[in-house]
């Protein structure tokens, strides 16, 4: 697994990477994330974005909770594109869903909870958290 992180105060760069190889490893397989990059910014956005491509802005405030729990949130997502499961068209910008198109029709904070991929990745951020608990600190 490669990492190219920018704007990370040391501790946060060191999290992010235990963290992420935890999960991965965890989610699709040793052997699979031998070739996976991600990149990650540390920025002041009140947001995070995720595109697929494993471009992750993570706010700088975030506590450790917080951080972590948006690590792992990250991590199903990349689980979903690398399974196929989740897709998104690099021209239109449009996502597929187990090979259907999902329209998106709205930005609103509410419509993008209910995404059947947020909806997973909250889910499966949850579990990952009460485990990663259990045998990582
Ligand atoms: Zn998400």
């Amino acid at each position: 697994m490669k990492f190219h992180i920018t704007n990370a105060k040391p501790k946060n760069r060191t999290r992010v990477k235990i963290l992420t190889k935890w999960a991965l490893k965890y989610l699709i397989g040793e052997r699979r994330c031998k070739n996976i990059k991600v990149s990650i910014n540390f920025c002041t956005l009140d947001h995070k974005r995720d595109d697929g491509r494993c471009t992750w802005d993570f706010n700088k405030t975030l506590s450790k909770k917080e951080l972590d729990k948006s690590i792992l949130h990250e991590c199903v997502h990349v689980m979903q594109f690398y399974s196929g499961k989740l897709s998104q068209d690099i021209r239109s910008g449009e996502f597929r869903w187990n090979g259907k198109i999902f329209p998106i029709k709205s930005n609103t904070y509410d419509a993008y909870k209910k995404l059947p991929w947020e909806k997973e990745a909250y889910t499966y951020q949850k579990i990952l958290y009460k485990k990663m608990k259990k045998e990582l600190q």
